[in-house]
């Protein structure tokens, strides 16, 4: 067996698993680094910690999670000081996410010299989707100087959950069409056709898209002109503002979809109002890449809520009988892997996500190693 360190380096936490083929080992989570309360001032600290506390003997590869990768990486890439480099000259394009990801590449390339180290990168999966799908209607010139496309986020899941749909289909992953809704506390939905994403709902940051727990998801950018302009907000409040208060957060003030469905239940307006948004932008999404498929042989679910709403799985797909899908109340409730009545023309699948496992076996293709 082979022993994979999967590393996900965050601003302020750093969360690892450590895998022996497809086992994992061990795994845990080093929270509030750098930050008052935290017993952890950065992530070297974080790291040496997480490599004291865990059995490394035997470690074949270190897999480090990466959020973007531009244009450049459009695969698992075994990590040198260029790779470094490349992932640092990224950060104008991902202040939010990729500072740490170089960070954690960094520490760990000191700590574990002698260990490869594979970048996996969100934005990856999505490199297959056509240049229509990725292009916004703004002047070419400022789009190709500055890098603005769409780029797409959450790849390693939706990429796992299709093939992990077509495998509880039975169906050659190449001949299988798949809507994957990766429900989390960030939300993306992609469109897969063949195993290839045709079509995602993120965007140039995991900003764009669905509402989330505490994104606004797509908003006109009138908004942000507007905002800036006529409330005076600077624009990093405005920022921050729709990334971390905004989502289900700024709509009612609770981000835990659980918290949400209850205050729903109990009729709370606010609550009701947010899962009406939060499930009225899911369906256009769905809408849309029903479109953009033709053809739809599974809609999967996945993540947090995903994975264990079967209010929010139900609420998605309501009315659409007339389009061959439905959803078996019974088989909802379990969160069976298919919860969709016998015969169906579009499956309705429940798949758990497994970013870290995917991570892990990437790295291990990527180098060549054997399970
Ligand atoms: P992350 O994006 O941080 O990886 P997860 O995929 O773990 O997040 O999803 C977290 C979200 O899942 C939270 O909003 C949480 O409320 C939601 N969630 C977890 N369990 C349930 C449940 N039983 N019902 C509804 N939502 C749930």
């Amino acid at each position: 067996m082979t022993r994979v360190l999967v590393l996900n380096s965050g601003s302020s936490s750093v969360k690892y698993r450590l895998f022996d083929g497809t086992e994992t080992v061990s795994k845990g989570l080093v929270e509030k680094i750098g930050e008052p309360g935290g017993n952890t001032a950065d992530h070297r600290e974080a790291l040496q910690r997480i490599m004291s506390e865990t059995d490394l003997e035997g470690l074949a590869a270190v897999g480090h999670r990466v959020v973007h990768g531009g244009s450049d990486f459009t695969e698992p890439t075994v990590v040198d000081d260029d790779v470094v480099a490349r992932i640092e000259s990224l950060i104008p394009l991902a202040p939010l996410h990729n500072p740490a990801a170089v960070t954690g590449l960094e520490v760990a390339r000191k700590l574990l010299p002698d260990v490869p180290q594979v970048a996996i990168f969100d934005t990856a999966f999505h490199a297959t989707i056509p240049p229509e799908g990725v292009t916004w209607a703004i002047d070419a010139e400022l789009a190709a100087k500055w890098q603005i496309r769409r780029y797409g986020f959450h790849g390693t899941s939706h990429g796992y959950v299709a093939r992990r749909t077509a495998a509880i289909l039975g169906r050659p992953v190449e001949d299988t069409n798949v809507i994957t809704l990766h429900l989390g506390n960030g939300a993306s939905a992609t469109a897969v056709r063949g195993g290839r994403s045709v079509a995602t709902s993120m965007g140039l940051s995991p900003l764009d898209g669905l509402v989330m727990g505490t994104r606004s998801g797509s908003i006109d950018p009138t908004v942000i002109f507007h905002l800036h302009r006529v409330a005076g907000l600077p624009i990093d409040e405005i920022e921050s503002s729709l990334t971390r208060h905004g989502g289900m957060l700024g709509l009612c003030g609770d981000n835990d979809m659980r918290t949400v469905e209850q205050r729903r239940e109990a009729g709370d307006p606010a609550a009701v109002l947010a899962f009406d948004v939060y499930i009225r932008r899911l369906r256009e999404f769905i809408g849309s890449y029903l479109v953009v498929l033709g053809r739809v042989d599974a809609i999967t679910f996945t993540a947090g809520v995903g994975e264990h709403s079967p209010e929010v799985r139900a609420a998605a797909l309501a009315g659409l009988e007339p389009l061959g899908i439905a959803v078996d109340p019974t088989r909802n409730e379990a969160a069976e892997e298919i919860i969709s009545p016998d015969g169906s023309r579009t499956a309705v699948c429940v798949v758990p996500t497994d970013e870290e496992l995917e991570i892990a076996n990437q790295s291990r293709a990527a180098l060549g190693l054997a399970d």
